[in-house]
């Protein structure tokens, strides 16, 4: 089928742009005038604006999720051959971040439930050569903080939160994005605060972590032609930061309007044995990035969704561990046996900020009538 006859898409941002596009042209409009393009004072604004929605004192704005990635782990310390303790179950930028900067990724299989990271599988590792971790909350569901922050303090390992998915996501009152030493995320458009194109963040509550990447984004140095250590050019672009100033006042409401549409969702498909759905551990929520479904027959009901203009797409068909890239860490099929099993049944169901209850209707009723 081509992408003319999609009648349910797996999103759709335009639902939520074009109300605001008069705003967005203004933002753009003022920049253009000014000459204002490199760390402008949009970017200092929203920094302040996205560290007050992290409950954190700072917010470093950088170019992508993977810059923002390697430079929280480098200002939080970690370093050549350090090991860090990533998920099987997640987005390769989680991995790459760490072999980039020349660490070793050390992954961690996931529960079967939240399908977030579990620590209680680690024992059999060194825990205590571990020089950090980095818990993802997975599809937007905050993990169980206070078990990781109780593992971290007993492997004497820094925390720095892959974001990414979760965006204004609590666990216990407190948002994701504030538990770790230095925290990243990433503004890719499809995320629950996307930019028009790319751009990510560091948030922390130290300032030491803010001079440091304030200097790597900035190669390295925080007085011109002055270079301490080896940093990037990974800076927030002024449109961009201007452009998620105004899409970030709108993200509570489509954060909320996001749970509406997954409690529908689950509500809908609730008597469908062969369904399992992710599940919200106590004491968190979910800004549900991905409304994931697992089901044995997945490629037969992805099929059968888009044969009726229905879009759903797969987070994610092959993890890190057995990706070409990483084979020389020597992992192989089974050494994640939770995650690939993930892997294998996971289908991600539409779902964004100005779909209608009528489309979630329409999704699941097709849903149930591919099981009967
Ligand atoms: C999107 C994402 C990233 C990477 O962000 P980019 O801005 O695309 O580089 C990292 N980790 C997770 C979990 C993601 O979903």
């Amino acid at each position: 089928m081509s992408d003319n006859k999609i009648k349910i898409p797996f999103a759709d941002l335009s639902r939520t742009h074009v109300p605001l596009k008069e705003e967005f042209l203004k933002e753009l409009s003022s920049i253009i005038d000014t000459g204002d393009f490199i760390l402008g004072h949009k970017v200092a604004e929203f920094e302040s604006a996205y560290a007050h929605f992290s409950n954190t004192k700072h917010c470093i704005g950088v170019g992508n999720g993977l810059d923002a990635l390697k430079i929280a782990l480098r200002s939080a310390g970690v370093t050549k051959g350090d090991k860090v303790l990533v998920p099987a179950h997640t987005f390769s930028a989680t991995w790459l971040a760490v072999a980039d900067i020349g660490a070793v990724p050390v992954g961690c299989d996931v529960d079967k439930d939240t399908f977030n990271i579990d620590v209680s599988v680690t024992n059999l590792l060194r825990i205590k050569e571990l020089k950090a971790m980095v818990p993802v909350h997975i599809y937007g569901s905050a993990c169980n903080m206070d078990t990781i922050m109780d593992f971290a303090q007993n492997a004497n390992c820094v925390v720095v939160e892959d974001n990414a998915q979760a965006q204004g996501a609590l666990y216990k009152q407190k948002a994701t994005g504030s538990f770790g030493i230095a925290n990243a995320t990433s503004f890719y458009p499809g995320k629950n605060v996307g930019a028009m194109g790319d751009a990510g963040a560091i948030t922390t509550n130290s300032d030491e972590i803010l001079d440091k990447a304030r200097s790597l984004r900035n190669y390295g140095s925080l007085k011109k032609y002055e270079h301490n250590e080896l940093g990037y050019n990974s800076r927030l672009d002024t449109m961009q930061a201007a452009l998620l100033q105004v899409k970030l006042k709108q993200v509570e409401l489509w954060n909320e309007e996001r749970n509406k549409l997954a409690a529908r969702y689950r509500q809908n498909l609730s008597a469908i044995e062969q369904i399992k759905f992710q599940r919200v551990p106590d004491n968190s929520t979910s800004v549900y990035h991905i409304m994931a479904i697992l089901i044995n027959q997945r490629q037969a009901l992805q099929q059968h969704l888009f044969s009726y203009g229905i879009q759903t797409i797969i987070h994610y068909p092959t993890q890190p561990h057995l990706q070409s890239a990483f084979a020389y860490l020597g992992y192989t099929k089974g050494s994640f046996p939770v995650a690939e099993l993930i892997a294998e049944q996971t289908l991600s169901l539409p779902l964004f900020a100005g779909m209608t209850e009528d489309e979630v209707d329409e999704v699941s009723d097709r849903v149930i009538q591919f099981f009967r």
